[in-house]
């Protein structure tokens, strides 16, 4: 375990304490809002698939029961640790208040590299850790909402489902347990996509602003930025696909065996294909090679941490060449860094809104199990009847005949896809202006991430008010 993961916890709340120094707040809400509401760390044993017996140590995290269920991903993960988990929880506490999902903080972890264990191992222990946060009431539609986090996926995810409904047989809405499932499984379309494509928003709204392109020295739009990703599971494989599709090009993509780089651009499907047949991301046809820290600090307009915390320090953060860092990963910036990136002038797009898709995703999965119909079920074609009703009077009025092909394309009603990716569009880009305008109207904010905390502490300071619990 490395020092920066030893205080997660503590740096995430001296992120707290600076935006909190901002308000007026009473010391003793503050204290509330900033504080882990409850911490449960259990053992258990794991018949190993060769007869040893090994003990597994798993934590849930609810930060925060300001709101309730309390959301938040599992970690499989060699280094997981309480502070870490708390760290988690609470950024997910102002995460979800930025983005305006009505969820309390929570994250789970069980400390294993998930790579060294069978499929039918990894099953044995999700199911027990489902069991044993069932057992105290950690789990439950409306108490507590796990999801995927780095090292869990899909199938993690549909393992717990399984478990939580054979726990409470009739439950209506059993389902609502966990999110992040199979489509299959009562998963929604997108959810899978949605943190990379959040992020993808997020830099395109950024790039948008006129005047905080030309304080950088950049052209406006995401058309033409140069992109190198780290890490290349899920969160940066599918922002890397989004942002280049969108125009961005990806020139450099970190792993942790090393890195590779083509100025003239690299395609994120073919590198990844290639690791899975190759093993290791390197010597793809046309790369260089070089090492992942080099990768890093290459001269570009974007960097994007899309693996672990703790990956900027005060010894790293000077050579960082990027203008733009956008946050995919949860707390890769340590707070030692952030006073370096900011008298450099760069742009920090920080993590609690900036991977904040997921979890809105999430939500719209949530609410999805709740109502037992998938969305754009009832309306999708009384809209597509509709706009073909539109096309032909205007082709009654102007003599004009659409083709088959147009009438396809402006009379579709909107299916399931289509709502989850408009809906996280629309929120990402009105969190980036809700952050943004919160940096602008308070003079002592230095970023846009303390702007984010700012911007959560006023949201959960009125929920604690609306309750009464101050005036
Ligand atoms: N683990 C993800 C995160 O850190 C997703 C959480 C969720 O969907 O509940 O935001």
């Amino acid at each position: 375990m490395t020092a920066h993961q030893d205080d997660f916890f503590e740096q995430v709340n001296r992120y707290f304490d600076e935006a909190a120094s901002l308000t007026d707040y009473p010391a003793g809400l503050l204290a509330q809002i900033r504080c882990c509401n409850s911490v449960y760390r259990f053992d258990f044993p794991l018949r190993r698939t060769d007869g040893r017996i090994e003990v597994i140590h798993g934590w849930r995290v609810e930060h925060s029961h300001h709101k309730t269920p309390v959301k938040g991903g599992i970690r499989y993960a060699p280094d997981v640790n309480e502070s870490e988990v708390m760290a988690l929880a609470a950024l997910m506490t102002y995460k979800c208040a930025i983005v305006d999902v009505p969820y309390g903080g929570g994250k789970g972890g069980i400390k294993i590299d998930a790579n060294l264990y069978t499929v039918d191992e990894l099953e044995r222990i999700t199911r027990r850790y489902t069991h044993e946060l069932h057992k105290k009431s950690f789990i439950g539609p409306g108490i507590d909402v796990p999801a995927p986090d780095y090292g869990t996926g899909e199938r993690e995810m549909a393992w717990i489902a399984d478990t939580y409904a054979a726990l409470n047989p009739g439950q209506l809405e059993a389902l609502a347990c966990v999110t992040g499932k199979p489509v299959t499984q009562g998963g929604v379309s997108g959810r899978k996509e949605a943190t990379g494509r959040g992020l993808f928003f997020a830099l395109r709204e950024a790039c948008q602003q006129a005047d905080d392109m030309m304080a950088l020295g950049l052209p406006v739009g995401i058309d033409g930025k140069r992109i190198v990703v780290q890490g290349l599971g899920n969160v940066g494989y599918h922002a890397a696909k989004f942002c280049r599709e969108g125009g961005a090009v990806l020139i450099a993509i970190a792993e942790r065996e090393g890195a590779i780089m083509n100025p003239k651009g690299l395609d994120e499907d073919a590198v990844w294909r290639h690791r899975r047949d190759t093993g290791s991301i390197q010597n793809f046809p046309g790369a260089t090679n070089l090492d992942t820290r080099a990768a890093l600090e290459l001269d570009c307009d974007v960097l994007i941490p899309a693996a672990l915390e703790g990956v900027f320090t005060e010894e790293n953060a000077a050579r960082i060449k990027a203008k733009i860092l956008l946050e995919g990963a949860n707390g890769p910036t340590t707070p030692e860094a952030d006073p370096i990136f900011r008298q450099k002038g760069m742009l920090v797009i920080p993590d609690i809104y900036a991977n904040a898709g997921g979890v809105t995703v999430s939500y719209f999965e949530w609410l999805k199990n709740l109502s037992h119909v998938r969305f754009g079920r009832m309306s999708k074609r009384h809209e597509e009847t509709n706009e073909r009703s539109m096309l032909r009077a205007i082709e009654l009025a102007t003599g004009r005949s659409f083709s088959e092909e147009e009438r396809n394309q402006f009379a579709k009603g909107p299916d399931e896809g289509d709502l989850i990716a408009s809906g996280l569009e629309e929120t990402m880009v009105n969190a980036y202006h809700e952050i943004r305008n919160m940096k602008l109207k308070t003079p002592q904010c230095p970023d846009l991430r303390i702007a984010a905390f700012l911007a959560a502490i006023h949201k959960v300071a009125r929920s604690y008010a609306e309750l009464g619990i101050f005036p």
